[in-house]
């Protein structure tokens, strides 16, 4: 204690300094504190493709025989995820960062209609599962492990059981207090039997799982469409196409089920949609011999899609094995109708990859990209290398007037390599907006190239126009 009392004495101090140094360097040059912190610039990202060559980056993107795709190409070339173990992958920073935006978004759409954001521990009580008849039921799915006392666990890859026992642990739920809804985005396991894919199908991913508490049947059942709506706003928000489609119940079990899918040939699941009505059904879901819609007996055509969501109407299957009840208007306390919601986060991050992108450049829904512009200075020694200055002075009004994009920028300050080459990366890496010093920097007035990755536009233009045109970016 008296060495760190001694020591303190010293710091401060120091510190002191230290903070009035920060404020002078940032009145004399804002830029320095700014652009060039650490974290903006390129050439400080933690990330592999810094790292490595790309031949060497190609070699790390599969194995022989393994069963790959698109995304998990694109995310491995670019160094968004490195392989930890099957099924299991390091999220690099620009990752961290687009999975951090998309829960947000979720988030948002989430609490609109109510939820409550909850967080269940992983290690889930074997008693919790054998009470449901899913100890037996999930097989060699349930990831196990038993503690020092030998007391059994799962790492949990739903929360049905966890949730209903909380619930039910807490007294009756008054009809007052309803519809309860609760959500959580976690971590869940799932000893898939061969992870491929990448994030599409691993063992350890994200998942946003909602769970909902009614009175009755019909309560439910509106809780249940204010939910899927909800999840519709969060596909429509990411301009992700999706279909939503009648599902099985399987494992998670209940009376009604819909997956939302995006449509893409990767796709696991094959999908039955009619042609001329809105009925779209999961193949599992029908009679193999079916060719015709049950609605509008319209023909049906097969599609493939990634299940990126999945809703179940579980009724009261396990709030009467848990006993957890709510208490009617007419104080009579019957079992609650439930019904658990899923999206799968990291899914959904690769899934949104694999059909936006191009075969070898990554782009992002606009709202989740890691960042949304990427500068590109003049190479060091061209005969445009003044012109960086004045790249500076863009990024300074650009987050005068849109200060929502001053964490959204960053400089590919590895001015050694030449412009094509960094765009290149650029291209990779999925920036919404690559805004290159050039061959016109130095024109009069400076023209700045300005790619837009989405519809892979590239203008010349003025500071006044970019600023113009990125402040119209939303970020949320
Ligand atoms: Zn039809």
């Amino acid at each position: 204690m008296d060495g760190l009392l001694r020591r303190g004495k010293t710091i401060l101090p120091a510190l002191k300094n230290w903070f009035g140094w920060c404020q002078k360097q940032q009145q004399c040059c804002r830029f320095y504190c700014d652009l060039h912190a650490r974290q903006k610039c390129v050439s400080q990202h933690f990330q592999s493709m810094n790292l490595r060559e790309d031949s060497i980056a190609s070699q790390q993107t599969s194995k022989p025989g393994e069963l790959t795709c698109k995304s998990q190409r694109l995310m491995l070339l670019a160094g968004l995820i490195y392989p930890a173990s099957p099924g299991c992958f390091h999220y690099m920073p620009y990752t961290v960062r687009a999975l951090e935006k998309l829960i947000r978004v979720i988030d948002r759409e989430m609490q609109a209609i109510g939820g409550q954001k909850v967080n269940m521990p992983a290690l889930s009580s074997a008693e919790l599962w054998r009470a449901s008849g899913r100890w037996e039921l999930m097989g060699s799915e349930l990831l196990r492990l038993a503690d020092r006392h030998n007391q059994e666990y799962c790492l949990g890859p739903t929360h049905e059981e966890a949730i209903t026992d909380l619930i039910a642990s807490q007294g009756h739920l008054s009809y007052k207090q309803l519809p309860l809804l609760l959500y959580q985005v976690t971590r869940k396991f799932r000893d898939e039997p061969k992870p491929r894919f990448g994030l599409l199908r691993g063992r350890e991913f994200y998942m946003k799982d909602m769970y909902t508490f009614d009175t009755s049947k019909e309560a439910a059942l509106q809780t249940y469409a204010l939910v899927c709506n909800a999840y519709g706003n969060i596909f429509n928000n990411l301009g992700l196409r999706f279909v939503k489609v009648q599902a099985a119940t399987g494992s998670i079990g209940g009376t009604m089920s819909h997956e939302f899918q995006l449509p893409a040939d990767v796709g696991e699941d094959r999908l039955m949609m009619c042609t001329g009505c809105d009925f779209a059904a999961n193949e599992e879901t029908i009679n193999p011999d079916e060719k015709h819609c049950p609605v509008c007996k319209g023909k049906l055509a097969e599609y493939k899609g990634i299940e990126v969501g999945h809703t179940f109407f579980l009724g009261t299957k396990y709030s009467s094995v848990f006993n957890a009840t709510v208490r009617t208007a007419e104080n009579k306390h019957i079992p609650a109708e439930m019904g658990c919601y899923g999206l799968g986060v990291t899914r959904i991050l690769a899934a949104s990859i694999e059909v936006l992108s191009t075969e070898d450049a990554i782009r992002w829904p606009s709202l989740i990209a890691p960042y949304q512009v990427c500068l590109i200075p003049p190479k060091r020694g061209s005969k445009e290398e003044k012109g960086a200055m004045l790249l500076e002075d863009l990024y300074d009004c650009i987050v005068e007037a849109a200060p929502w994009l001053k964490e959204e920028i960053v400089l590919d300050d590895r001015t050694q390599f030449t412009i094509g080459k960094r765009l290149k990366d650029a291209s990779k890496l999925g920036y919404p907006y690559v805004i290159i010093g050039g061959k016109k920097v130095l024109d009069e007035p400076s023209l700045f190239e300005v790619c837009n990755q989405n519809t892979n536009e590239t203008l010349f233009l003025t500071k006044e126009a970019i600023v113009n045109l990125l402040s119209k970016v939303q970020t949320r």
